[in-house]
């Protein structure tokens, strides 16, 4: 295994080499090197106070080639999937993962730790070391680590059973999803959908052994939200939102299949959990590693942006409802607001993403991305040739800044082609990371899945591949212009979660502005500027009903919040399920549709009872108040002005996790976040 590219590393990942073979055993290795390392420092310890250069220091050089070692393979996995690189893949994950959770329930690791924060050397260290350890110390806090031995006993088992319960929920989805269909015998029934949600119908009937009819429909999302928009079949949405919203609940076809019982464990379990660490509710243990910094802050803040919202949701709703009976219906059910709205917006702008596309060739859009960067941060962004990529549409590319320092590269995979997955992301390929003078920069991969070009055609993006691109750059310049030298808090390492999406969601606001879309939005025939009549249009269906989905985004916060908060293990169940009653309180506060007292969202929110995003969920709109309070200070001072560009160069982008993320908006804006810019951008406020 001498010439194994993933055991003897380079700079730059040399993807041309590497086989899935190398992966397992260079894997194995790292870790086994790492396990040694950290028996090592231990020992060198014994009778020696810890210092950031005897302790620390070692245990991240080695990490970082672990680190460095791993991000190809997962990188690969996800973009030139194969059976024998998943299987690779796979059989690392195990390892990885009980590595993590060896070294989280490390006791000696924790001693030195705490040695070295309640030295007198701590005083010394900088912001971004102190930063480092005190990070370090609260995860092993959150991991149970001093807790008495009986109790991290019931710790071990909670977080078990947490975990089967997550698995569960989502099995039984799943399950209950894959189970319902419904055969179509005429094409007449089925009026209203666009040919390639009928064609998706078929090809689902003919996948099917026992369907006979030439038509399927089914609940996967594709299928359920084409019906739902344009089926023209009141009755057939009915079905399908009936069975949709009533999936792994104790109405749907299959009882055993019902996340009921599920919901109420794990709800009690993780209040359990949070009592053992201290906290007064899961809620509080959540918020310990966010931004935020009480429950009582996050209620209020939702509270206010539904209170400042509600009206215009309301008044959106009565427009629709208005709409609806000159359409001939009566009364507008749940199954009919996503058709009428769709009718509603064509009536209204006539604007489709296809419209848009001859305006944006990609390679306009992604010089115009650069230039924009380079107007705010003064930072250069240059193509190099000849770098070994993984496939033939990757570019890869270099960041200089005004000085003419190299900042950072980054990788840029833009096409979607087969056995890549979906969706968009950013990720990291190796940190910022100041090896005792030797310092290494931050390397980024940004994957989209555009739309390749046809023919001798540029590719042409939709507007909202444009954003999309926007975003994920946001989070490669959160990466890749990190000053901080140390890599647990280079970059986007230890940002609070609901920090995280800040520097993306801000980076998308440029794309709605006339004069960024000016620097490159022209039609890839005639050169033509962007018409105005259509940017007008663009703008006005940008927030279309926005309202409306500002309360339900509240809605799914608010009850997510509420639950994890106020749980009571001696609620009296002789009062109504509490899930369902915090869930019709929260509806009756925030909502403009009201569900039917079938619907069992709840049952399927697989966001906070199998995803991550328990007592969480509001990081979405917290995250967006940040970016668009953040943009505001630009459109104060001029969107390219570019001492707003340094400040928040300086103040946000360079200092990664080295600081609390409210103290660096603080530094930049001046003052706390507010409301206000979100609410504007969103058409809320006059
Ligand atoms: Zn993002």
């Amino acid at each position: 295994m001498n010439s194994n590219p993933l055991t003897h590393l380079s700079r730059l990942p040399r993807f041309a080499e590497i086989q899935p073979e190398h992966i397992e055993p260079a894997i194995s290795d790292w870790l086994a090197q790492c396990r040694a390392k950290v028996d090592a420092v231990v020992a060198a310890h014994a009778d020696k106070a810890p210092s950031w250069e005897s302790f620390i220091q070692p245990l991240e050089l080695i990490e970082d080639q672990l680190e460095r070692a791993w991000s190809p393979v997962s990188h690969l996995n996800a973009v030139m999937n194969s059976e024998a690189l998943r299987s690779a893949y796979d059989a690392c994950l195990p390892k990885l993962s009980e590595y993590a959770t060896d070294m989280g329930q490390n006791k000696d690791l924790f001693r030195l730790t705490q040695a070295l924060v309640g030295s007198a050397d701590f005083a010394d260290l900088t912001q971004a070391q102190q930063k480092t350890l005190e990070n370090s110390l609260r995860s092993f806090k959150l991991g149970g680590i001093d807790l008495p031995a009986a109790q991290q006993k019931r710790y071990g088992e909670i977080q078990q059973r947490l975990s089967e319960l997550g698995s569960r929920f989502e099995q039984n989805l799943l399950d209950t999803s894959n189970a319902w269909k419904k055969p179509i015998s005429e094409a007449a029934e089925l009026a209203g959908l666009p040919e390639s949600a009928l064609a998706m119908a078929k090809q689902a009937a003919e996948a099917d052994e026992d369907c006979t009819a030439p038509y399927l429909l089914n609940l996967q999302i594709p299928c359920y939200l084409a019906v739902m928009t344009y089926a023209d079949n009141r009755e057939l949405r009915e079905t399908l939102y009936r069975a949709y919203n009533t999936r792994a609940s104790e109405l749907a076809d299959n009882p055993d299949w019902d996340n009921s019982a599920i919901i109420e464990e794990t709800l009690a379990l993780r209040h359990e959990l949070a009592q053992l660490l201290g906290f007064a509710s899961y809620a509080d243990k959540s918020l310990a590693t966010k931004m935020a910094n009480s429950p009582g802050e996050v209620i209020d803040f939702l509270s206010e942006l539904a209170a400042k919202s509600k009206p215009t949701a309301e008044k959106e709703f009565a427009e629709l409802q208005a709409f609806a009976r000159e359409q001939g219906a009566e009364t507008l059910n749940a199954w009919d607001v996503p058709y009428y709205s769709e009718k509603l917006q064509q009536a209204r702008y006539q604007i489709s993403q296809e419209t848009l596309k001859p305006w944006f060739p990609a390679p306009r859009v992604i010089q115009g991305l650069f230039d924009i960067v380079h107007r705010l941060y003064g930072i250069r962004i240059d193509k190099v040739e000849g770098v070994d990529v993984w496939h033939k549409d990757v570019q890869f590319f270099a960041i200089h800044d005004a000085d003419g320092l190299k900042r950072g590269e980054f990788y840029l995979d833009l096409y979607a082609r087969q056995h890549k997955r979906g969706g968009a992301w950013m990720d990291v390929c190796a940190s910022r990371f100041n090896k005792a003078g030797e310092l290494q920069t931050p390397v980024a991969y940004l994957t989209c899945n555009a739309t390749p070009p046809l023919g001798d055609k540029p590719a042409l993006l939709t507007h909202d591949e444009v954003i999309t691109l926007f975003h994920e750059f946001g989070h490669g310049l959160h990466h890749m212009l990190t000053q901080v030298d140390y890599p647990a808090v280079s970059g986007i390492s230890g940002v609070e979660w609901d920090a995280v999406e800040l520097p993306s969601q801000f980076m998308e606001n440029w794309c709605w502005e006339r004069e960024a879309l000016d620097l490159f939005a022209r039609h890839y025939e005639t050169d033509e500027p962007l018409p105005e009549a259509l940017f007008q249009n663009m703008l006005a269906a940008k927030n279309f009903q926005s309202a409306m989905q500002m309360v339900r985004q509240l809605e799914f916060s608010l009850f997510d919040f509420r639950l994890h908060l106020e749980f009571d293990p001696d609620w009296d169940a002789s009062q109504g399920n509490r899930t369902q009653t915090v869930l019709d309180e929260v509806r009756q506060q925030v909502a403009v549709v009201t569900p039917p007292a079938f619907n069992r969202f709840q049952n399927g929110f697989s966001h906070i009872f199998a995803g991550g995003y328990a007592a969480g969920y509001y990081s979405y709109k917290w995250a967006e108040v940040l970016s668009a309070d953040a943009f505001a200070k630009f459109e104060e001072n001029g969107i390219f002005d570019s001492a707003t560009g340094q400040d928040f160069l300086h103040h946000i982008l360079e200092q990664g996790g080295s600081q609390d993320a409210m103290t660096l908006f603080i530094n930049f804006r001046g003052r706390k976040p507010s409301i206000e810019p979100l609410l504007r951008h969103c058409g809320l406020t006059t």
